[in-house]
């Protein structure tokens, strides 16, 4: 079922079923998603635009956001991009793209809109159609341009481009991640198969549809599975009980960041959770705590599963499972699709048990980064793909993350995994959260810091903190610096960031 295409992947379900809903908008069905492609694909190609052609996307989150992605990548390839950028970050992308076409929604001030027509690149607006959520139609920015259709239109096919997305670029220049609809459609159908979606189910989607995790986890695996997405305009700490009563959602998926402020306010909000179905409650893209993951369970009566994700992978990689097989916290469960290995450095798959970085290949994973042979050649060995993160597979076949290999702290010639750190003083009673990161050190190159949120009403310092630590791990681990902060600074898609960390907060001088 991998050879497919987006278009295809959502034509097969009940014409009448629900696929989009939002609030205070009448829901989309599959039948009406289905002759928004079919009219979307004519549209683009009447104005130029055809299979492969990058086209830039900025719209708010929300069901035109995902809509959008299905339509666009169904004619051409789709190139979502954050609305926040600035535009010295649009002129990067649209042209780092080579973008065709931006499609952005009528009536947004964005500074892309110059920076397209500097380029050159041709702005079609969108049209929101208030009938139902996600409803849209396109049409020429400029009226009075005579645009001339393409000789390369009609459906997008399997191998084509459906999706680009570049990589965060913390320690180098973004990456741009094309992947076909082979690619994101096997990604879709993973995620599906593990966590049993059917028609029944319904996904409260909080996650930034410009980013993967909720592009393929809650967009693509619902469609490929005939189930529903309640499309938020984005998390919402304050409206996430709302929308779960509105919504009557059976599981939904975020970064860990966002577990937290939804655990936080739980207690606030114990009559909408008890009237909550969820089935599961999902959480990928960083490192989910256990004690985050137990008092989640708690919250919400189900089952956490934590799954391992990656851009480069059309998403998921490994998953925890659902019963009757076990999850276990502090592990991001069993393959889930792809293979997944560990290597050495000289490219040598290692044995059960041995700790070295993180590898998979399978019909999920981009066959390449685009016009970045240096990239490739680094990223790919043997025909594995290269995670760049480190972590180790236990007798059972699940899979622990040790670190990410550009995040190891180099303390003079020590390394530290700065995810032991963190997951050692998380059991402080006073920390609800915390991310520990490299500070530069003169003599020793780097040294250990962490950033830290306390819970409400608490009065600990940082020399509680640090005995504290001493008290769990040896001298070197001890964080020589630590942060008291309201809130953790977080990078566009909710993740934090430990690379720049010690910049964003003025530890680099
Ligand atoms: P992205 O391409 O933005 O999805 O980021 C992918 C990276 O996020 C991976 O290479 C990992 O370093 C990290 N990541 C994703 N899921 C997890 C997880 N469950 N636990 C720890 N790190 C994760």
């Amino acid at each position: 079922m991998t050879d497919t295409t987006i278009e295809h992947l959502i034509a097969p379900h009940e014409e009448s079923a629900v696929a989009i809903s939002a609030p205070d908008r009448a829901p989309l069905t599959y039948g009406a998603l289905n002759q928004l492609v079919a009219n979307t694909i004519i549209k683009l190609n009447d104005l130029g635009i055809g299979r492969n052609d990058p086209v830039a996307i900025i719209l708010p989150n929300g069901p035109e956001m995902a809509t959008a992605f299905v339509a666009i990548a169904s004619a051409a390839t789709s190139a979502p991009l954050n609305p926040a950028y600035r535009e010295d970050e649009f002129d990067f992308y649209l042209s780092d793209l080579n973008a065709r076409a931006l499609v952005i929604q009528q009536g947004m001030d964005s500074p892309a809109r110059a920076v397209a027509a500097k380029h050159g690149v041709m702005i079609i607006e969108l049209i929101v159609d208030e009938a139902a959520a996600g409803s849209f139609s396109l049409q020429l920015e400029d009226q009075s341009l005579v645009p001339v259709k393409t000789t390369n239109g009609g459906s997008a096919q399997v191998d084509d481009v459906a999706l680009v997305l570049h990589t965060s670029g913390t320690t180098s220049r973004p990456k741009i991640v094309p992947l076909s609809h082979r690619n994101v459609c096997t990604s879709a159908f993973n995620i599906g198969k593990t966590l049993a979606l059917s028609e029944n189910d319904r996904c409260l989607n909080v996650m930034p549809l410009f980013h993967i995790h909720g592009l393929i986890a809650a967009v693509l695996s619902s469609l490929a599975a005939g189930a529903s997405i309640f499309c938020t305009p984005g998390f919402n700490a304050l409206k996430f009980f709302a929308w779960m009563d509105d919504a009557r959602p059976s599981w939904y998926t975020a970064v860990p960041t966002m577990h937290q402020t939804i655990l936080a306010r739980a207690p606030r909000n114990a009559e909408s959770l008890a009237r909550g179905e969820l089935r599961f409650v999902r959480s990928s893209s960083a490192a989910l705590p256990p004690q985050v993951l137990l008092q989640l369970e708690q919250t919400f009566g189900c089952r956490v599963i934590e799954a391992y994700g990656m851009t480069e992978a059309a998403h998921q990689m490994a998953s925890n499972p659902l019963e009757p097989l076990d999850r276990k916290p502090g592990t991001v469960g069993i393959a889930a699709g792809p293979e997944v290995g560990i290597m050495d450095e000289t490219g040598n798959i290692l044995a059960q048990g041995e700790t070295g970085e993180i590898v998979i290949r399978g019909d999920n994973v981009t066959t390449g980064y685009q016009n970045n042979d240096e990239a490739n050649a680094t990223g790919f060995t043997g025909g594995w793909f290269r995670t760049g993160d480190q972590g180790n597979l236990d007798a059972q076949g699940y899979l622990t993350i040790t670190g990410r290999l550009k995040e190891i702290i180099n303390r003079g010639g020590e390394k530290i995994s700065p995810r032991e750190i963190d997951e050692v003083l998380l059991d402080h009673p006073d920390i609800a959260q915390i991310v520990t990161f490299a500070m530069p050190h003169d003599k020793l190159g780097e040294e250990v810091a962490a950033a830290v949120v306390l819970n409400e009403g608490s009065n600990a310092d940082e020399r509680a903190i640090r005995d504290y630590a001493s008290s769990r791990l040896a001298d070197f681990k001890v964080p020589r610096k630590v942060i008291i902060l309201e809130e953790i600074p977080k990078g566009a898609t909710g993740k934090v960031q430990r690379i720049g960390l010690a910049e964003k907060l003025g530890l680099t001088s």
